[in-house]
């Protein structure tokens, strides 16, 4: 790995993985951050205005609060994974696959930084994960809901 390395013949990019994913995932982290900020402002606002107009005002809010709840809830998924991304950054694990330990081809990597996973083993964790999302209290996906186990290798 040498960063400014252009030989190859790969495609040129400002940021590559070694330089510039860090300063991606944390500008990922604070935008994230930022909108579900935004939403719960939204979520205050819609309460508010369920609470001086009639029913019907009231049934708006309440399912436009559902559906910010829900935003706020799948944001607040992806902050996590983008978390969790710059944790195995900071232990030199990015980029390697968590399940086989393969290298994930850069091209998944431009387009998903936040994938800790090849494209083999994502499919099988999402089916597994979907299991057990149903009997896990929290919901979370099976690699945030593991995340504490990463410091023993
Ligand atoms: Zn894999």
């Amino acid at each position: 790995m040498k960063p400014g390395d252009k030989s190859g013949g790969s495609t040129p990019r400002p940021d590559g993985p070694e330089n510039g994913v860090q300063h991606w995932l944390l500008n990922e982290e604070a935008r994230l951050l930022g909108q579900i900020e935004e939403l719960r402002g939204n979520v205050r606002a819609a309460k508010e205005a369920g609470e001086i107009g009639d029913e019907e005002d009231l049934a708006l809010a309440l399912a436009e609060e559902e559906e910010l709840i829900r935003k706020i809830l799948k944001k607040r998924g992806d902050l996590a994974q983008v978390r969790y991304s710059l944790t195995r950054f900071h232990e030199g694990e990015y980029g390697f696959c968590e399940d086989c330990g393969e290298e994930i081809p850069a091209r998944r990597l431009e387009l998903m930084p936040w994938v800790t996973r090849c494209v083999n083993c994502q499919a099988g964790s999402e089916q597994a994960a979907r299991k057990r999302a149903c009997n896990e209290k929290f919901g979370l996906p099976w690699t945030l809901a593991h995340a504490d186990h990463i410091e023993e290798e």
